[in-house]
């Protein structure tokens, strides 16, 4: 991960995250020393203020819902604990191609740890789960080293204070699931069970965790909160570009030269993150399609290159920033293979609670594993399409519509390298 972490611009544009002074593992006294705490003493002294800042900057929900921050928090804000009220910190993370929270957590957790505490005081909750990939060693080392520190620090007390009971911190590592991202799933786990999505209403802010109103924000969002609240909303949304507000992760990978995170204004091109900060394909190639956002998305084309990738913009394009990951296909890639080995992903993560999704995506799966493997034929390419108007809206959660996304985007883009696949 260093190595990806070395391609991260330096200069321009301002680094807020990632910043060099912010990168200091879980070293509590450097990183005070260069401002940490702050936020959290501002957020004591005036919850209502930070609330409003977090309204004008426009966060938005950086785990892959775009979801404005400030609306999900004045959801919970607006309930009683029950007794108690939860903030759950989603890294999560195990989607591929992104792998932006791990860096934060390892090279910046008190950034993180701080923007969740800020996040507690402003909707009164007591208890902050800090639920995480399991198998992201490094980051969790870093993570529970950095939480040992605030256990006996003078800021937990100072938020204990103002809030007039103990706030607690604890460490939950996830089940392991691509589900368990899902954030009805994540309550399930944080609670004991396996991590099974559940249909809403209720929403989270009403019955969450054991019953208690909660707000799952991810990391990325949360480790943006101190530096909105000591530079202001309207600073933070001035980083962007055009619709998009602030900056943004982006987890570039694939057939690029340099791969990498890179910390851009949101809004930037995929223009500019491929061919200016990922230093063009690999080998010179001309780019064939970009996977957004995960798998779980519509295909980005050449003809997108100057789109701005923010969640408005791409969702306008009918794709979705998702998580902001970026994974990048170059010509003389066979698509039919790379779209076989995701619907593999989603057939393998599918819960199984909704026989559409667990037999669809299976199905769908076999399928195109015998296409590319030459054995299709035309009836096998007619069911897969049949399935990508039967599948849409049956499950629980996502993960089916994401599975049909794809294929459905792959097959207008690349129709014609499926049906020279078949037997
Ligand atoms: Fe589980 Fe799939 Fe249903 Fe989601 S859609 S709850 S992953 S079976």
């Amino acid at each position: 991960m260093e190595s990806l972490t070395e391609k991260m611009p330096l200069t321009e544009p301002p680094q807020v995250l990632l910043h060099p002074n912010q990168r200091v593992g879980a070293d509590m006294v450097r990183w005070r020393k260069a401002g940490g705490g702050k936020a959290l003493v501002r957020a004591v002294q005036d919850p209502a203020f930070v609330r409003e800042q977090i309204r004008v900057s426009d966060l938005r929900g950086l785990g892959g819902s775009g979801f404005p921050v400030w609306r999900k928090w004045e959801a919970a804000l607006d309930e009683l604990p029950k007794p108690d009220k939860y903030l759950v910190v989603n890294g999560n993370e195990d989607e591929p191609g992104t792998f932006k929270d791990r860096l934060l957590l390892e090279q910046t957790p008190h950034q993180v740890i701080e923007g969740a505490v800020v996040a507690a005081l402003s909707i009164g909750a007591n208890r902050i789960v800090f639920y995480i990939n399991p198998d992201i060693k490094r980051p969790l080392v870093a993570l529970r080293a950095a939480l040992d520190q605030w256990q006996s620090s003078d800021l937990l007390e100072l938020a204990s204070t103002a809030l007039g009971k103990p706030l607690g911190l604890v460490l939950c590592p996830g089940s392991g699931h691509y589900i368990g991202g899902e954030e009805t799933a994540a309550m399930a786990w944080i609670e004991g069970g396996f991590p099974f999505p559940r249909g809403k209403p209720p929403y989270p802010a009403q019955a969450g965790v054991h019953g208690n109103p909660t707000v799952i924000n991810n990391v990325e969002t949360l480790a943006h909160v101190s530096h909105i609240v000591r530079n202001g909303g309207a600073w933070f949304k001035s980083l962007g570009r055009g619709a998009g507000a602030g900056t943004k992760l982006y987890s570039l990978s694939g057939d690029v030269l340099h791969p990498g995170v890179f910390e851009l204004p949101m809004g930037t091109s995929l223009r500019e993150l491929i061919f200016v900060h990922g230093g063009g394909l690999l080998s010179g190639k001309p780019l064939k399609a970009v996977f957004t956002g995960g798998p779980s998305s519509n295909l980005l084309t050449p003809v997108d290159l100057d789109v701005a990738m923010d969640f408005d913009s791409l969702r306008a394009r009918g794709s979705s920033l998702g998580t902001g990951a970026m994974i990048v296909v170059s010509e003389g890639t066979g698509i039919v293979k790379r779209v076989a080995e995701y619907m593999r992903f989603f057939a393998h993560s599918s819960c199984g609670q909704c026989p559409s999704c667990k037999t669809g995506t299976a199905t769908m799966s076999r399928l195109l594993d015998r296409i590319d493997t030459g054995e299709g034929t035309v009836a096998d390419l007619n069911t897969l399409k049949s399935l990508c108007t039967m599948l849409p809206g049956s499950g629980r959660c996502h993960l089916v519509n994401g599975a049909v996304l794809l294929l459905d985007s792959a097959f207008r883009h690349f129709h014609e390298e499926f049906r020279q696949a078949l037997h």
